[in-house]
């Protein structure tokens, strides 16, 4: 039992490592427009026209940066989820540790 938390440990870290290596980091605070519109177009491709917070069925979508530049987030692909515009607007510079793994808060 021990040695497969030890691997579930491992793997969730190599994970990160891996998404944290291949993160592109954008000049200045605002994700560039087409890197914006292919983030917001896999969203759908992947979610269909719902939320990724509220679950609502939405057209209004935005960049979110789950941990918010405010609070030293990093301007990068990882690092921001496609939100509708009133769940950015709410959700604003707070930040929830869980958010980064499953990029929604209750
Ligand atoms: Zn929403």
């Amino acid at each position: 039992m021990v040695p497969l938390i030890f691997a579930a440990i491992g793997a969730i870290l190599f994970y990160k490592l891996g998404q944290a290596l291949d993160d592109e980091e954008y000049a200045g605070s605002v994700v560039p427009p087409h890197v914006r519109d292919k983030k917001i177009q896999q969203h759908v491709d992947f979610n269909g026209h719902y939320c990724t917070r509220c679950g609502k069925r939405r057209l209004d979508f935005e960049i979110d940066h789950i941990i918010p530049i405010a609070r030293d987030g990093r301007n990068s692909w990882h690092n921001t989820q496609v939100l509708c515009t009133d769940c950015n607007r709410r959700k604003g510079t707070t930040y929830s540790f869980l958010e980064g793994f499953r990029g929604r808060m209750k």
